[in-house]
């Protein structure tokens, strides 16, 4: 005999990692109510080709979405768009929406993602999180049109290189003396800078917004930028207003452990949210990654179920910028100051770069090579030391340094 499971599990963002966390208690046989609610009017679609194919004209706005309209009917979840909640009331558990109705939860998970960070100017800019963002901009992306973004950061990049496709004119205003520094250092950093404006990017670095006006950007410095469009890519913050108000724990995200639980047992918390006490680098980390919101969001749904779970995935991330293509994993520590190996041609770009610590590969990132990510993830996993002659070295397979 079957038994029917009554309870009510309740999603809150019907983003990538709602929609995973959806997918995995129906897979993994759970037979009670699931209710996913987002805010947005769109069923869960992913955010990557926010940056790229749509708006390169190279990716269908049709093949976004995480599954097939019918998914959600055909697997018994009831998905609510354009439903925004408004608390998450604990000792009720029930979450409130904006028409002031309740769904009651036996267990909940937060979902809510993040949203980009805004500048404190005023001024007509733009922003790239949603679909209708992408789409918009999009349709500015013409030739001769002229577009600044502000911050040189991975998805500001992405834009760059799709509008300079487009035939766009851009400039790239930045903080930091070269686009990705924080994250790539001088050499690799210098690498993408010099890529962008062999196509025609312009940069302005060291410098920021000051003014935003009809006419363009004003930049710190009294330059006026000329721009039909500002579009402004500074970073995302996590979205937890809901989970604070609740008075869940908090700090940059929600906090939780490596089983994606919060300090309220049946509330868990997954993807670009969650800063999650991770099982292999023993460290709480928060990744704003795709893959991290499919991981993390599959877990937390394990784990509402009552399975043992240990979040120990190396974080892992992509992007196509013109002919680059580059897969990076790994997590570097705050603080931490690795060295820098490079196996393969930079200035030809196709390579691979580790970040290590006397050997012990931090993080590595493949550019424009293939089928070297699981091995590179491997060597992470593994936290032994290797000799960075024997990583720099292109005639020793990756996969044998792992198992070294
Ligand atoms: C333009 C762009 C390009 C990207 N490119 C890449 C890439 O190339 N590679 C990569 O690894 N990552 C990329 N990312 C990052 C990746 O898309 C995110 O890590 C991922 O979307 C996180 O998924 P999530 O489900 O945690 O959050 P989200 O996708 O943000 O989904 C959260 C959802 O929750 C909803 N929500 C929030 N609060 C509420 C509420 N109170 N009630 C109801 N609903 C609510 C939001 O509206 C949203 O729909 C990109 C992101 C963007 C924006």
């Amino acid at each position: 005999m079957t038994m029917i499971d009554d309870r009510t599990f309740v999603i809150v963002g019907a983003g990538l990692a709602g929609a995973k966390a959806a997918e995995t208690l129906r897979a993994e046989g759970f037979s009670g109510r699931v209710v996913l609610l987002g805010e947005e009017t769109e069923r869960p679609y992913e955010r990557p080709p926010l940056s790229k194919g749509l708006l390169l004209g190279t990716a269908e706005r049709d093949n976004v979405y995480v599954h097939a309209a019918d998914w959600y009917r055909r697997h018994d979840v009831e998905l609510r768009t354009a439903t925004p909640v408004r608390a998450i009331e604990r000792a009720g558990h029930r979450v409130r929406l904006a028409d002031d109705s309740t769904v009651g939860y036996d267990r909940l998970l937060l979902a809510t993602g993040a949203e980009p960070r805004r500048l404190p100017l005023p001024g007509d800019v733009a922003y790239l999180r949603t679909l209708a963002d992408s789409q918009h901009l999009a349709g500015g992306l013409r030739d001769g049109a002229r577009l600044v973004i502000v911050g040189a950061g991975w998805i500001g990049l992405e834009i760059a290189a799709a509008a300079r496709e487009r035939g766009a004119a851009v400039t790239v205003v930045e903080t930091a003396p070269l686009p990705l520094h924080r994250v790539l250092g001088d050499r690799l950093a210098a690498s993408f800078a010099a890529m962008h404006a062999a196509h025609g990017v312009v940069f302005h670095f060291g410098r920021q917004a000051a003014e935003f006006r009809a006419d363009g950007v004003v930049l710190d410095d009294g330059t006026l930028c000329p721009a039909d469009t500002v579009l402004v890519a500074v970073g995302v913050r996590p979205r937890t207003e809901l989970a604070r108000a609740a008075g869940l724990a908090v700090d940059d995200g929600i906090l939780v452990d490596h089983g994606l639980r919060t300090d309220d047992p049946d509330v868990f918390a997954a993807g670009d949210v969650a800063a999650v006490d991770h099982a292999l680098f023993g460290h709480r980390i928060r990744v704003e990654h795709w893959a991290t919101a499919i991981d993390t969001g599959a877990a937390a749904a394990r784990s509402m179920l009552g399975q043992e779970v240990a979040y120990d995935r190396v974080p892992y991330f992509f992007t196509d910028q013109y002919d680059l293509g580059m897969e990076y994993a790994g997590w570097i520590p705050p603080g931490a100051e690795p060295d820098l190996v490079i196996r393969g041609d930079l200035d030809g770009r196709e390579y691979v770069a580790f970040w290590h610590d006397k050997g012990q590969v931090l993080a590595g990132m493949n550019v424009n090579v293939w089928d070297v990510n699981e091995s590179i993830q491997e060597l992470v996993r593994a936290r032994v030391p290797v000799d960075p002659a024997r990583l720099a070295d292109p005639s020793v397979p990756l996969a044998d340094l792992a198992n070294a």
